[in-house]
């Protein structure tokens, strides 16, 4: 129940800024606007805070950083820009693009320089679409350890962290200005604060449903595996403000989640040399062109599984990811020394598994393009022993939502913009086009973090005024 009412008369407290949800938009909006002066209350449903960020690889794509520098990785906000535009095919904002490519870098400079985040750039392995070396990551390369720096770093600065607590109702003003929000705790009570300025940051809509259905049919009986919290209020409150909506076909899907298991598998297994093959032992398409656009492919195959194939030397590149050890102690990673060997493991055909084992190879070795038109590399060879893990396709978050302007406040159909209202993060429309094809690795938390830290400056500077 996501409403939007006239102003009551009184509200029980006050503050000068409410932030609906306390993922990494949310967090990054509630530390700049502390940083300018004002005071945010950040509104969570979770008991602790975690959303769509915590079940990430918490890597955030930056151009230009000083871990790249000390690297000698030569990247340019312009290369980045450019990257998220071919990936979209050109179909989001060019501005919106050149804003969130700028901001990348000052930003992963702001969380590790201000506020002590370990953050390192990788470097043995890149991700589909980007052509430098550009994803920071924290020492565990998860979204836990991400939310939960962010988390202890707003505690620190007294930020409050209003948990246990679920906005449902915001209050306008005839104007279109939002005087308030009321939100239903846990325990059954209510509370009504009023506000100078509203942040949504409460992600999409992953977690409806009904609202999924409607927008992303080819996903509507996968598996969502980001945060269930994530409802769509925000495109629900922002369509009865009048809010002009953009890219709501728009997602990131991921093909590889291990099953039965539910553990992410990092693309890593298959940029470094890897591949996919169905349950008849049959590769599928180019792999290499994003684990997005992968989703629907892997969903199409045969009892929507697929395989990723790869080897010993891969899983070691794979193993900085927590997720990917979490899959081997549960036995999720399959091994043999032969390739025979493997598909009796996977119960594919021998026969078949050779062959396209064979067509990899030799596309290696001649540095050429496979039938589906993916080009290899010679030093992307494969060795036994060989390893296999069982995925399938899975719908992670949605990039559609609110149109924002580049210091992320909200604008109407007509154009115009709602006095106070800022969004951020997966509730604001993406860079990612208009489909699962458009999303570039690292867009979603890219769009989190930068547009969260602009929309708290925003809010602040016009609380301020
Ligand atoms: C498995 C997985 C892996 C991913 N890996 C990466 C990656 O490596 N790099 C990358 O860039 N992106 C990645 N993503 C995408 C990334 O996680 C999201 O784009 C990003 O976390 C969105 O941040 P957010 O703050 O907008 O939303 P969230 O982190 O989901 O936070 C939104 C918060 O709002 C709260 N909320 C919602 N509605 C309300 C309400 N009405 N009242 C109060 N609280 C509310 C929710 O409980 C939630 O805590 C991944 C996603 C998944 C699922």
């Amino acid at each position: 129940m996501s409403r939007v009412l006239p102003t009551p008369e009184a509200f029980d407290a006050h503050m000068p800024l409410v932030v609906i949800g306390a993922g990494a938009a949310g967090l990054c909006a509630a530390l700049a606007a502390k940083e300018a002066g004002v005071e945010p209350l950040v509104i969570e449903r979770d008991t602790v805070p975690s959303g769509s960020t915590a079940l990430s690889a918490g890597l955030i794509p930056a151009a230009g950083t000083r871990f790249q520098r000390e690297k000698g990785i030569e990247d340019s906000v312009e290369l980045f820009a450019a990257d998220i535009t071919r990936k979209n095919h050109a179909q989001s904002d060019p501005t919106m693009i050149a804003t969130v490519a700028r901001e990348s870098g000052p930003l992963i400079e702001w969380l590790a320089d201000r506020y002590g985040m370990p953050f390192d750039v990788i470097d043995n392995f890149n991700y589909p679409g980007h052509s430098a070396l550009r994803m920071h990551g924290l020492p565990s390369r998860s979204g836990r350890e991400l939310i939960d720096r962010l988390r202890s770093t707003a505690e620190a600065q007294d930020i409050v962290i209003l948990t246990n607590c679920a906005v449902d109702t915001l209050y306008v003003g005839p104007d279109g200005t939002i005087r308030g929000i009321e939100a239903a705790r846990d325990d059954g009570s209510r509370e009504r604060i009023g506000c100078d300025a509203l942040i949504l940051a409460c992600n999409g809509y992953g977690g409806n449903a009904d609202v999924v259905h409607r927008h992303i049919p080819e996903m509507a009986d996968a598996l969502y595996f980001g945060h269930p919290g994530n409802r769509g209020d925000a495109i629900q409150w922002g369509e009865a403000l009048g809010a002009e909506l953009r890219h709501l076909g728009a997602y990131q899907g991921h093909g590889s989640v291990a099953t039965p298991y539910n553990i992410l598998i990092t693309w890593a297994v298959i940029m470094e040399g890897g591949f996919q093959i169905n349950r008849d032992g049959r590769r599928f398409c180019d792999e290499s062109c994003g684990y997005s656009e992968q989703a629907a492919e892997v969903l199409r195959q045969p009892g929507g599984v697929a395989f990723d194939v790869f080897d010993e030397r891969i899983a070691a590149v794979a193993r900085q990811f927590d997720d990917f050890q979490t899959a081997e102690r549960n036995g999720a990673v399959l091994r043999a020394g032969r390739i025979e060997d493997l598909a009796v493991a996977l119960n594919v055909s021998p026969q078949a598994l050779i062959t396209e084992f064979d067509e990899v190879e030799a596309a290696k070795a001649a540095m050429g393009r496979d039938r589906y038109g993916r080009r290899f590399m010679p030093g992307e060879r494969l060795a036994p022993p060989y390893c296999a893990v069982k995925v399938t396709g899975a719908l992670f978050h949605t990039q559609g939502g609110l149109v924002v302007t580049v210091d992320a406040g909200v604008v109407r159909k007509d154009g115009s913009r709602l006095p106070n209202l800022f969004a951020a993060g997966g509730a604001a429309a993406g860079v990612s086009g208009d489909e699962a094809a458009g999303y570039l690795s690292g867009n979603g938390l890219l769009t989190a973090t930068t547009l969260g830290r602009l929309a708290g400056r925003s809010a602040a500077r016009l609380i301020e005024r």
